[in-house]
């Protein structure tokens, strides 16, 4: 037994024998049965003579009759006896009934023990806490101390087999992995090991799991902490606790660190306006002191997850830092699938092929709803005395799940995924049929982050000059995207606000910044400031008057429309091929390589365009 655990014992014996003290005080212990009688009984028997003398202590009457029998009796705590039985007109003066009242010892022997048992238990308290504080691990004074769980041991360690899917992230992480297991091997050649790794990915989507199968893959500990869990702290206690963090883990490196939620203290430091927010600094400063600090050879690799990587500040992604990220999709179709099959391991179901329903049927779903999906089944099943899982059961969580409050944000309804397919396909097509842009390689409508979906160009070179005629095709492209909406469903939504607001951004770049408007020729309008107090706000300020104001924004409405047009002649001259498109993406939810390829070559009965004239 050591210290601890001895002063803790120390702290329960004190307890329990106060305890007993206490309710051995109320307890009395009752010698001989005495007969009883109540108290009106007690003055009759007064009022007739029949009683020689009355003891009271307490409220414990004792009574002695003329014949020479013991009676007890009880009064209330504020009768008086002595007023009672002369209200009943028993003389007592005249010595006929000898009434004593003893004082009551016994209760001021109470009440000073009640008063001093919360004294003697506080002490135990203090006792305890200060023997406590000098040894290791006390919760009250230690708040600096790493909560960090530490998992040992491999056996209990997830592995790659039991993240479905995530080929790619598993891929780059494999490399983590490999560094940890044989840092020796990388060393030799001079290679620097990888400090820190970015998971950037929504919710749900694994990232915590992926860190603990990189651990589990390469058998090291993992130390996890949130960094939610420092911004409710006292200002010093989140640095002190990533020293600890640190100091333990490299204590038994080779180890991996998982820092979730960095956002939560990795945001982009303050501009100096309204006040930062010191602890969060502290505990960053502090992440960003012992990444820097660890030597060459510390095998140590902090993985950190957050779902949003663009409110991260930017000294957090610097080379040697989180230089590396991994990104966690939402899982499409096949990736459900797998997930499913993961999660209904030792969940007996019914018919296979229901899971191939589930999986086209939960477009959006993360890999954590996904093993939710699964769990409420089975507990629909059990309450219904089923030995299976059945499609109805699974259509039901389903249900549940999309309705209920923790996916408000992220219900994706049949239509929403119809739209944001054409959405998709809109940008696609116009980016492959405008001459001279470079090759849409993927399309998806997997939510990413803040977007519903993407199209991703791949530029066959490396540019670092962007003509006029690039950024028009650039904007035509954006457009696309609520042009095909339009053009389906004759109606627009709210999904392209970003594209909207990027082309609005480049245009006005372009008139202002560039000089590419014919109208307003090369010149720059708004005088440029970085502030310092702003730190990277810039503000603008208008150095043009209000004639000049108007076309600017006429030039800029301008390019806006010509874009708009470009978009919505591609895309009305190619319905077939965009109704096509979006059809397969409602199907297949992603498309790319040779399948992409025979979608937008395949002849469409409707007529290819011609080159839009460049101004
Ligand atoms: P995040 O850290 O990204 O919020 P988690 O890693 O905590 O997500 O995932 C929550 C749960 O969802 C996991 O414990 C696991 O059960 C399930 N899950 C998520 N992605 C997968 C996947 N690719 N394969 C299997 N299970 C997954
Ligand atoms: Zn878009």
């Amino acid at each position: 037994m050591d210290r601890q655990t001895l002063s803790k014992n120390l702290m329960w014996v004190a307890v329990i024998l106060a305890v007993s003290f206490i309710l051995f005080s109320f307890i009395r212990p009752q010698s001989e049965k005495i007969e009883e009688a109540p108290l009106s009984e007690v003055i009759v028997m007064a009022h007739n003579g029949n009683i020689a003398s009355i003891e009271v202590k307490k409220n414990e009457l004792h009574i002695i009759t003329t014949s020479g029998d013991e009676i007890k009796s009880y009064k209330e705590s504020d009768d008086n006896v002595r007023e009672l039985l002369t209200a009943a007109g028993v003389k007592i003066e005249d010595g006929s009934l000898k009434l004593t009242v003893k004082p009551d010892e016994s209760n001021i022997w109470n009440q000073l023990l009640l008063s001093l048992i919360p004294l003697l238990i506080l002490g135990g308290i203090l006792f305890y806490m200060f023997r406590g504080a000098k040894g290791a691990g006390n919760q009250v004074f230690s708040l600096g101390k790493s909560k960090a769980r530490m998992f040992t041991g491999t056996k209990s360690m997830v592995s790659f087999t039991d993240v479905a899917g995530m080929d790619e992230s598993k891929q780059e992480l494999e490399e983590v992995v490999d560094f940890l297991k044989q840092p020796g091997k990388f060393l030799a050649l001079g290679a620097r090991i990888p400090r820190g790794v970015l998971l950037v990915g929504l919710p749900g989507t694994g990232k915590t799991l992926l860190a603990k199968a990189v651990a589990g893959e390469a058998g090291v500990p993992f130390f996890s902490i949130s960094g939610s869990e420092f911004v409710e702290m006292f200002v010093g206690v989140g640095a002190s606790r990533v020293r600890d963090l640190f100091e333990q883990a490299k204590r038994n490196a080779p180890a991996i660190i998982f820092i979730d939620e960095i956002d939560a203290v990795g945001r982009q430091r303050g501009t100096g306006l309204g006040g930062g927010h010191d602890e969060r600094e502290q505990t960053l400063n502090q992440i960003l002191v012992e990444m820097d600090g660890f030597e060459s050879s510390t095998n140590v690799i902090v993985i950190a997850a957050t779902n949003r990587a663009d409110v991260l500040d930017p000294a957090l992604l610097r080379p040697g830092r989180f230089d590396r990220q991994v990104t966690t999709d939402l899982p499409s179709i096949n990736g459900r699938k797998a997930i499913l099959e993961v999660h209904i391991k030792g969940k007996p179901l019914q018919k296979e092929s229901d899971l191939d329903v589930m999986a086209k049927q939960t477009y959006g779903f993360s890999g954590a709803d996904l093993a939710n999906l699964l769990n409420e089944a089975a507990i629909l099943s059990a309450r219904r005395d089923k030995k299976e899982i059945t499609l109805s059961e699974l259509e039901e969580a389903f249900e549940r799940i999309v309705a209920g409050p923790e996916r408000k944000s992220f219900v994706i309804s049949l239509k929403e995924k119809e739209i944001t397919a054409y959405h998709e396909a809109g940008h696609a097509l116009v980016a492959h049929m405008i001459p001279g842009t470079d090759p849409v390689h993927k399309v998806t409508i997997i939510a990413r982050g803040a977007m519903g979906g993407y199209t991703m160009q791949l530029p066959l070179e490396d540019r670092r000059l962007v003509s006029r005629s690039d950024l028009r095709k650039k904007i035509a492209i954006l457009l696309a995207g609520q042009v095909a909406e339009s053009i389906q469903f004759n109606d627009m939504t709210t999904g392209s606000s970003n594209d909207i607001e990027m082309a609005t951004s480049m245009v006005r770049k372009m008139v202002t910044e560039y000089g590419m408007s014919d109208k307003l020729g090369p010149r720059t309008f708004g005088h440029k400031q970085d502030m310092i107090v702003l730190g990277r706000d810039i503000a603008s300020q208008r150095d043009y008057g209000d004639r000049v104001a108007d076309e600017i924004d006429k030039e800029v409405a301008a390019l806006i429309d010509k874009g708009h047009k470009t978009a919505y002649d591609i895309l009305t001259k190619n319905r077939v091929k965009l109704s096509r498109i979006a059809e397969y993406l409602v199907a297949h939810e992603m498309v790319e390589g040779k399948e992409l390829k025979k979608l937008f070559d395949e002849p469409a009965s409707d007529v290819q365009i011609e080159e839009q004239p460049a101004s």
